[in-house]
């Protein structure tokens, strides 16, 4: 298959934050081409019960492998950074999300692309925006549009 780039999002709110962060974007390395990560930046909870505040990262990065193949290893280093499924959007100590791969869109319940909830996410578009100017959300738009369009919301 050809390379595909794949838009990654990170985030933790459990635990040493950073350094979970870290881990995973070095496992990450070893099954993809890592070509950019973003600066890390604290952001308050959205949505879910009362939480801690969370560590939230972008980056992007390339390889042949399916998307599917792709969120499998992604949830094993969630596994792996001992990320324990509880509450729904409840604090994890990993949560890694495929935001985008390539212009594939499909939908299923393992696998949704674009990640439906990603353009109404300051803490994914924000990120993302610094790595990637001219980023887009295939059936959404620019990420830079899309942003402001949350910003002018509030
Ligand atoms: P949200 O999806 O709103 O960010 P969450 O990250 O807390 O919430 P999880 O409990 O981590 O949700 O994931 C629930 C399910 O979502 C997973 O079992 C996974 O198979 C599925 N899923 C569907 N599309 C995606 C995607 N694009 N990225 C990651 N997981 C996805
Ligand atoms: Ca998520
Ligand atoms: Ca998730």
């Amino acid at each position: 298959m050809k390379q595909v780039k794949y838009v990654i999002s990170l985030g933790s709110n459990l635990g040493d934050r950073l350094e979970i962060l870290k881990a995973a974007i070095e496992s990450i390395r070893l099954f993809a081409h890592v070509e950019a990560v973003s600066s890390f930046y604290e952001t308050d909870p959205v949505g879910g019960p009362e939480q801690p505040d969370y560590l939230n990262a972008v980056l992007l990065a390339t390889t042949d492998l399916l998307p599917e193949l792709v969120l499998t290893e992604l949830q094993k280093i969630e596994s792996a950074a001992g990320r324990v499924r509880e509450v729904r959007w409840g604090a994890r100590t990993l949560d890694l999300d495929l935001i985008t791969a390539g212009d594939i869109e499909q939908e299923s319940d393992f696998l949704t692309l674009p990640h439906p909830r990603a353009h109404e996410r300051a803490f994914v578009l924000q990120p993302w925006l610094e790595i990637e100017p001219d980023g887009q959300i295939p059936g959404k738009g620019w990420i830079k549009a899309l942003l402001s369009a949350l910003e002018s919301q509030e």
